[in-house]
């Protein structure tokens, strides 16, 4: 599933070719999970202004009005001068003078929808719960913990939560936890100042070493098929099970969290 580094990834790849581009044609195929919510003609000889993220959002600044993108389970976005006839999977092409951007999904997931403003209720009910952004200014130590501090739950619950932080889904909580040496299943509100000050530090690194990494295969990751393109730093404990912990040598382990896998060393994360 993309998760934030990619969908960031995502954008970079196209945000700057895109910008100032005229519309020229919105194709849709099979629906995704929620209508566009405008007739496709309607965007017609709409401009692209610019492209922003906001946590696995992408959001297409229309000189009127704007397109929120969403990747779904399985949805990736390819942006070419020229695409091929639409496959099975193809669901979604913005077809523009500087080039033509697709949406492939094959389960469907994904979204584009448009609002009139990013405060309509149609972005609104998409965007109004989510948590301040990991890698901007307004994720901050202090606040971080006093939010913590309010939340019982186990502190891998609050961070897949998104609305304390938005956008650290499963991987990169397992991986954060660990570097932080915070075991997942921890009340949140029992972390002290010190190891919520870690673990605030263990996401933005894990979260900026994944977007500086896909950022230096963003020309395979905008490739023209849009197959390749996720990628994944070498994961200390994610997916690992069983296999020895990369610092201390204790065996991986993994429980279920809310249908969720975790995965976390039992000697480097104590408590
Ligand atoms: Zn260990």
């Amino acid at each position: 599933m993309p998760e934030l580094p990619e969908v960031e990834v995502t954008r970079l790849s196209f945000a700057d070719r895109i910008a100032g581009a005229r519309i020229d044609k919105v194709r849709l195929g099979k629906p995704l999970r929620w209508p566009l919510g405008v007739l496709p003609e309607q965007l017609e000889g709409r401009t692209v202004r610019a492209v922003r993220r906001r946590g696995k959002y992408l959001l297409l600044d229309l000189d009127d009005g704007l397109l929120l993108l969403h990747l779904g389970m399985s949805g990736s976005v390819v942006f070419a001068d020229d695409l091929p006839s639409p496959g099975a999977h193809d669901h979604f092409d913005l077809v523009t003078s500087r080039g033509a951007l697709r949406l492939n999904d094959p389960r469907r997931f994904g979204a584009v929808v448009y609002a009139s403003h990013e405060n309509a209720a149609e972005a609104a009910k998409l965007l109004g719960n989510l948590g301040v952004e990991p890698l901007g200014e307004a994720f901050e130590e202090a606040a971080f913990h006093a939010q913590l501090r309010k939340r019982r739950a186990p502190v891998k619950q609050v961070l897949l939560a998104g609305d304390v932080v938005v956008g650290v889904g499963n991987i990169y909580a397992s991986e954060a936890l660990f570097l932080a040496g915070v075991r997942p299943t921890l009340s949140a509100a029992r972390l002290s100042r010190p190891r919520a000050r870690k673990l605030h530090a263990a996401i933005r690194d894990v979260l900026a070493r994944a977007v500086q990494k896909g950022g230096s295969t963003l020309r395979d990751f905008s490739n023209a098929n849009g197959e390749s393109g996720y990628f994944q730093l070498e994961a200390m404990v994610y997916g690992r099970a069983g296999q020895p912990c990369r610092v201390c040598g204790s065996a991986i382990r993994t429980i279920r969290q809310g249908q969720r896998a975790t995965f976390y060393c039992p000697t480097c994360q104590k408590s």
